[in-house]
């Protein structure tokens, strides 16, 4: 992936549930996320659902920020899942831009990774991929970023905002992986773990990046 000469300004790509959670401090956790996002001047890419943590960090952070500060990629087939609308009003299947943001209907899953680690890496130092909670969705794309993050594809943070524990199930199959040398020792590091939006953003200034990983790059043959 190639970088731009334009101005930087730091960008994290959230991935998060589809919906809320059963307990509100994972709402809560989205709203803070959004709020420490805003006092640092950095932008969000994200999945450019209106519905659970997603809509919650979106409509949080352009409620502070304004509409630029947020960008929606979403897979056209994913529209009427994630979007909410007014099954009355077949005219109102645009999502409310002044409320979440930018928002950019792509063809499939794969396009709108590789567009939101595009805006990430464009943004450079200080952005990077942080899942809150979720669910098979978030899990996926955290372990995409992950695995491009290991191949040398981006160097951008990755980490998890573990609210409540939530993470802790992931965080030791990483060190199971790695006594049982699935996982180089040198790439445990890869994923990182914050407990709370402000370590989120510390997280993010302070990641090394990680020793050992491949240099690939999409267009080799
Ligand atoms: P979930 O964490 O299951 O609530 O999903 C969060 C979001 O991840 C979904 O709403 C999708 O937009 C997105 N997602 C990304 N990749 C996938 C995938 N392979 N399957 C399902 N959802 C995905």
């Amino acid at each position: 992936m190639t970088t731009s000469d334009a101005p930087k300004q730091p960008v994290v790509c959230v991935f998060c549930g589809a919906s809320g959670g059963n307990s509100p401090i994972h709402l809560a956790a989205a709203r803070a996320l959004a709020r420490a996002l805003h006092a640092n001047n950095i932008k969000l890419v994200y999945g450019g659902g209106t519905v659970g943590l997603m809509g919650e960090v979106a409509r949080t952070l352009v409620s502070l920020a304004g509409p630029s500060s947020v960008h929606g990629i979403i897979p056209q087939p994913l529209v009427k899942y994630e979007q909410n609308h007014d099954p009355n009003d077949p005219k109102q299947h645009r999502i409310d831009e002044s409320i979440y943001g930018r928002t950019t209907v792509v063809k499939d899953m794969h396009t709108r990774k590789q567009m939101m680690a595009q805006e990430v890496i464009e943004g450079g130092a200080g952005g990077g991929f942080v899942a809150l909670s979720g669910g098979y969705g978030t899990l996926e794309e955290l372990m995409e970023v992950t695995t491009w993050n290991q191949l040398g594809i981006h160097s951008m943070p990755v980490m998890v905002y573990n609210v409540d524990g939530y993470w802790n199930g992931l965080i030791d199959w990483v060190k199971s992986a790695v006594s049982a040398g699935f996982i180089g020792s040198s790439n445990a590091g890869i994923l990182v773990e914050a407990l709370d939006a402000d370590e989120v953003v510390t997280c993010l200034k302070t990641y090394k990046t990680a020793e050992g990983r491949f240099k690939l790059t999409w267009d080799e043959n």
